[in-house]
C-alpha cells in the first residue's frame, strides 16, 4: 500500500487531472502532474507541473524518480511513454489495457475476439478495404482509429463512393467503419477495479449527446433493472479482460433494445461525473485508491442526480465574449457548480459541469433541465 504524504504522478493534466490532484491532496498525498500545457488546469493546483511533451525521456527519469506510482487521465499518452515508466515505478492502468483503449481497430478487435456484444464494423487500412465492404454496413460511419475524441475524426458515410472520400479526407489514417445504428438510448458504466480484481462499480448512467459531445447524463438510468445490471456486468468483464487497475468508462449503445460496447476509456470518465456529488465514493478517489493499492472505496449512490456539461459555446453571446451568469445556478440549493479553471472557452470544449441532486429522480430531471435553460443552454 502506498500511504499519504507520498507523491503520486498523473499523466496528462485536464479536468479529469485535476479532479484527481484534488481528491489526492484530499486524501492526505502530493501530485506532480505532466502535461505540455502550460495552463493545464490540473498542472494550476498540483504540488509540481512537469510542463513537457509526453516523450521528454529525460524529464520522465525526474518525474519517475520522484513518484511513488503513476496514472493517467488522457488516453493518448503514448503507451511506450507508460512502458518506459513502469521499469521505475508502478503505472496503473498499465499500457497493455490503454494501448487496446486507444486504437478503435484494437478496441472493436478486443470486444469481437472475447464475444463482448458490440456493432458491426470493420477495420480500414487502405481504400481496398473499403471496396469489398458489404452493402448491408451503410449507412455507416468512418472513425479514425486513433485521437479521435467527442466526435471528432468522424464522418457518416452512406455508401462505399463517400466512404472513399472520407478517408482521403483522413488522410489514409487507419479507421473503423462502423454501422450507423438506430439508436434506443446511451447508457454508461463507469467502474473501479483493484490490483486483486475487486471490481465496484458505479450505477450504470444514461446519456444524453449533442452533437457527438456528452451534454446531459441522467442517474440512475432511466430503464430495466435487467438492462442496467447487464451493462454493469459487460464492463466488469471487459476489465476483468484488459487486466485492468484503476477508473474506466464503458460507454454503450442500446439499440433495438440490445445492449451493444460502443467504446472504453482507460480514465475517469466524463459520465461518472455525477459520482463527484451523488455517490460515497466518486471515481477520482477510487482511482487514487487503486493506485495506492488501498481498498475500494464504496460505490453506491446516496442520491438521483442528473449531470450537465457546460461547454464553451455558453461564453459567446452571439460575437460578444462573457463569464456566463453563474448567479443564476448558485440560486438553486442542491446544485453543485463545477468549473475547471480552463483561461480561455472555445466552442464545443468542456469549461465545467453541473450537478442536480435530491431524492426524486423524476424532479432531479426537471430542476436540472430548468437550471441548463436558466445558464441559457439551448436544445437543439
Ligand atoms: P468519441 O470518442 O468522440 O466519444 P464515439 O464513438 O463515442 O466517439 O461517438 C460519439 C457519439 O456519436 C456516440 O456517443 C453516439 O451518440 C454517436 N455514435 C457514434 N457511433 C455511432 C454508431 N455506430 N451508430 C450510431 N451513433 C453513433
Ligand atoms: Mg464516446
Amino acid at each position: 500500500m502506498i500511504l499519504p504524504p507520498a507523491t503520486l504522478g498523473m499523466l496528462g493534466g485536464g479536468q479529469l487531472g485535476r479532479f484527481f490532484v484534488t481528491a489526492a491532496h484530499e486524501m492526505g498525498y502530493q501530485v506532480w502532474v505532466l502535461d505540455p500545457d502550460r495552463n493545464s488546469p490540473a498542472g494550476q493546483i498540483a504540488e509540481r507541473h512537469f510542463c513537457v511533451a509526453y516523450d521528454d525521456y529525460a524529464v520522465l527519469d525526474e518525474f519517475a524518480a520522484g513518484c511513488a506510482a503513476i496514472t493517467t487521465e488522457f488516453e493518448n499518452v503514448p503507451a511506450d511513454t507508460l512502458d518506459y515508466l513502469a521499469k521505475f515505478v508502478p503505472v496503473r492502468p498499465g499500457a497493455g489495457a490503454v494501448a487496446v483503449c486507444q486504437n478503435r481497430i484494437a478496441e472493436k478487435s478486443f470486444l469481437r475476439d472475447n464475444g463482448f456484444p458490440h456493432g458491426p464494423f470493420v477495420a480500414v487500412h487502405s481504400e481496398n478495404d473499403l471496396k469489398t465492404v458489404p452493402a448491408e454496413l451503410f449507412p455507416a460511419i468512418l472513425k479514425v482509429a486513433c485521437f479521435g475524441y467527442d466526435g471528432k475524426g468522424q464522418a457518416t458515410v452512406n455508401n462505399v463512393e463517400e466512404a472513399l472520400i472520407a478517408f482521403g479526407h483522413f488522410k489514409g489514417e487507419h479507421c473503423v467503419l462502423e454501422q450507423r445504428l438506430p439508436l434506443d438510448y446511451e447508457v454508461s458504466v463507469v467502474l473501479a477495479r483493484d490490483g486483486n480484481g475487486r471490481v465496484a462499480c458505479f450505477p450504470t448512467g444514461e446519456n444524453r449527446h449533442t452533437r457527438g459531445i456528452l451534454d446531459v447524463s441522467i442517474v440512475p438510468a432511466r430503464t430495466s433493472a435487467c438492462l442496467k445490471s447487464d451493462a454493469e456486468d459487460v464492463a466488469a468483464r471487459i476489465a476483468e479482460q484488459l487486466g485492468y487497475i484503476g477508473t474506466m468508462g464503458v460507454e454503450f449503445f442500446v439499440s433495438r433494445g440490445r445492449l451493444m460496447v460502443n467504446e472504453m476509456a482507460p480514465r475517469p470518465h466524463n459520465s461518472g461525473h455525477y459520482t463527484l456529488d451523488a455517490c460515497v465514493t466518486n471515481q477520482f478517489e477510487q482511482q487514487v485508491r487503486a493506485l495506492c493499492g488501498l481498498p475500494l472505496g464504496e460505490a453506491r449512490a446516496h442520491s438521483a442526480s442528473v449531470m450537465v456539461n457546460l461547454l464553451g459555446d455558453l461564453w459567446y453571446d452571439g460575437d460578444t465574449y462573457r463569464e456566463p451568469d453563474w448567479a443564476r445556478l448558485y440560486a438553486i440549493p442542491s446544485l453543485k457548480l463545477h468549473l475547471y479553471g480552463k483561461h480561455h472557452a472555445r466552442p464545443g470544449r468542456k469549461m465545467g459541469h453541473f450537478t442536480l441532486i435530491g431524492d426524486d429522480p423524476e424532479a432531479v430531471q426537471q430542476a436540472a433541465l430548468a437550471a441548463r435553460a436558466a445558464i441559457g443552454i439551448r436544445d437543439e
